[in-house]
C-alpha cells in the first residue's frame, strides 16, 4: 500500500482521494479551502497543513488542480511540494493544464531529482465517484506501473499515452475535438428544430451516420486511414452540401459559427486539386503539410 499526498480536494479531487483510500491506501490531503478539507475528513481523511506537510514522507503525491499556474505554486512555493519531498518519489499532476507547462514543471522536478507523471483524466465528476475515470498518463513506463495500483481506484481506463508529456497531450487534444462538437451538436440540432424536423427523429437519423458515429469510426478507417483517397464521397460534392446548409441557415437566421470556417477548408483542397478525392482526404491534406 503506498503512502499518497493528495492536493486539491475539489469536484473532482475529493472523490479521487476517497477512492484512493478505499483502496486501502495511506492517504494526507489538502486544499485551500477549509470547507474542501472538512468535507475530505468527514469521509475518514486525513488533513495536510501545507503541501509540504502533504508530501513529506508520500510515496505519490497527486496533484488535481484548477490550472498550471496553481500546479507550480504548489510544487515549487515555498511551503510547496519540493520542499520535503523525497529524492526519487513521484509527482502525478492529474489536473488539465498546458502541455508546455507540463514539461516546465517536469524539468523543475527533475532537476530536484523527483519523478513525474502527467495524467489528466477523461470523464466527470460522476465517474470520480465511482472510480471508474479515463486515465491519460504521461511518463517512464515504469513509473506508470508503479502508480498503477493507485490509478485502479480511480478509473477503469488506464492508457499508457507513449510518453512523459503525452497524457496532458492526448487529453487537451481529445477536449479540442469534443468541446468544438458540442458547439457543432448545439448548432445541427437547432437548424434541425428551426428547419421543423422533430428532434428525436434528427438525432436518431445522425446517431446512425457519420454525424452521430464520428468519422474515426466510420469515414476514417474505411479510407483515409489506409492511404486510399479515392473517392467514396467527393471533397466537392461534400463542399455543395455544405454550401446548402449555410444557405438554408441563412434563410431561417440561425448563424452557424463553424460551417463557413469548414467551407473554407474544403474551397482548400477543391483549390489544391483535391476536389474529386475522398471527403476524408482533407486529413490527408493537413498531415502533408504539418507532420510528414
Ligand atoms: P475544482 O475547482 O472543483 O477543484 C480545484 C480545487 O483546488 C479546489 O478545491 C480549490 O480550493 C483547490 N485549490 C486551488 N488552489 C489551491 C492551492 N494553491 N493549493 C491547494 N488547493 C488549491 O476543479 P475540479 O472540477 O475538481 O477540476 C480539477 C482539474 O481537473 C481541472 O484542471 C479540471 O479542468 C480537470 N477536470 C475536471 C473535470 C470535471 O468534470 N470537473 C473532468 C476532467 C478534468
Amino acid at each position: 500500500m503506498a503512502k499518497v499526498a493528495f492536493i486539491g480536494l475539489g469536484t473532482m479531487g475529493l472523490a479521487m482521494a476517497r477512492k484512493i483510500i478505499e483502496g486501502g491506501h495511506q492517504l494526507a490531503g489538502y486544499d485551500t479551502n477549509p470547507d474542501a478539507v472538512a468535507n475530505h475528513v468527514a469521509h475518514g481523511g486525513s488533513a495536510a497543513a501545507s503541501p509540504a506537510d502533504a508530501a513529506n514522507g508520500a510515496e505519490i503525491i497527486i496533484t488535481m488542480l484548477p490550472v498550471g499556474e496553481i500546479v507550480k505554486r504548489v510544487l515549487f512555493d515555498a511551503s510547496g511540494v519540493l520542499k520535503t519531498a523525497g529524492v526519487g518519489s513521484l509527482v502525478i499532476d492529474m489536473s488539465t493544464i498546458n502541455p508546455v507547462e507540463t514539461d516546465e514543471i517536469r524539468e523543475g522536478l527533475a532537476a530536484n531529482k523527483v519523478r513525474m507523471i502527467d495524467a489528466p483524466v477523461g470523464r466527470t465528476s460522476e465517474q470520480a465517484k465511482t472510480g471508474n475515470l479515463l486515465i491519460m498518463a504521461g511518463g517512464a513506463s515504469n513509473d506508470i506501473e508503479e502508480a498503477r495500483p493507485v490509478f485502479e481506484c480511480m478509473g477503469d481506463t488506464i492508457v499508457d499515452c507513449g510518453g512523459p508529456g503525452m497524457g496532458a497531450r492526448m487529453k487537451i487534444i481529445n477536449n479540442l475535438m469534443s468541446t468544438v462538437l458540442n458547439v457543432l451538436t448545439a448548432e445541427a440540432l437547432t437548424l434541425a428544430e428551426a428547419s421543423g424536423l422533430n428532434r428525436d427523429l434528427a438525432i436518431d437519423v445522425m446517431s446512425g451516420t457519420a454525424a452521430g458515429l464520428g468519422h474515426m469510426a466510420t469515414t476514417y478507417p474505411a479510407k483515409v486511414l489506409k492511404d486510399d483517397v479515392s473517392p467514396a464521397f467527393m471533397i466537392d460534392l461534400a463542399k455543395k452540401d455544405l454550401g446548402i446548409a449555410i444557405s438554408l441557415s441563412e434563410t431561417l437566421s440561425v448563424p452557424l459559427a463553424l460551417a463557413g470556417m469548414a467551407e473554407a477548408v474544403y474551397a482548400t483542397a477543391h483549390d489544391e486539386g483535391r476536389g474529386s478525392q475522398d471527403w476524408t482526404a482533407l486529413y490527408d491534406m493537413l498531415r502533408q503539410k504539418y507532420v510528414l
